[in-house]
């Protein structure tokens, strides 16, 4: 190994913190996902989000809500075979683009007095699939109107109608780590301009 390779490997400083992992939602994206978390309020939606995934970064193109109307509280469970089935159509339709499966969203609803937050729970990491995208999107009732912003921590937020909405992810590197996982910055430049007209 020369002496320039070795140059090259040094690892800076800013190395060391290792850069978040960001997820951009797509215009389409962000109002599937907020619409239908806000229409089963008190109830949870779950779908799944087609993109592309880059290195330390997905770009979020489509959320998907599963067609399946179970009542209460569900969190995601992710079947396979429809994950093959998903990524099947879109080699077959995307013509290069790159689309592919690339995670799962869902919305956590008040319950009882408690009130949602985009904290992944024991359930949804117990069936988290390492290096997938996962989004929560929070509802609750909100207090006052906000414009859409993102938060320090990661966390697009911003209300609607009657309701607050928080959007946040996490990722799982690898497997069999327990709880452990990663937060994911959510960015969504297409609704961070926009200011709620108020009522
Ligand atoms: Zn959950």
């Amino acid at each position: 190994m020369t002496s320039k390779n070795n140059k090259k490997k040094r690892r800076t400083k800013k190395e060391k913190n290792k850069e978040p992992i960001v997820a951009y939602l797509s215009f389409p994206a962000f109002l599937t996902i907020v619409s239908s978390s806000v229409e089963v309020f008190r109830k949870e939606t779950i779908g799944y989000l087609v993109g592309i995934k880059g290195e330390n970064k997905f770009m979020v193109e489509y959320a998907i809500p599963y067609q399946t109307a179970e009542s209460g509280y569900v969190h995601a469970t992710v079947d396979m075979d429809r994950v093959s089935r998903i990524n099947e159509i879109l080699s077959k339709v995307s013509q290069g683009q790159g689309l592919e499966f690339v995670g799962d969203f869902h919305s956590h609803t008040v319950f009882g007095k408690s009130p949602a937050t985009v904290v992944p729970s024991n359930t949804d990491l117990k069936s988290t699939i390492p290096g997938e995208l996962n989004i929560i999107c929070a509802v609750n009732m909100k207090k006052r109107a906000v414009r859409w912003y993102e938060s320090r921590r990661g966390i697009l937020t911003g209300t609607i109608g009657e309701y607050r909405i928080e959007i946040g992810g996490y990722y799982v590197e690898q497997a069999g780590i327990g709880r452990k996982y990663e937060r994911v910055d959510i960015k969504c430049p297409a609704v961070t301009g926009i200011v709620e007209e108020k009522r």
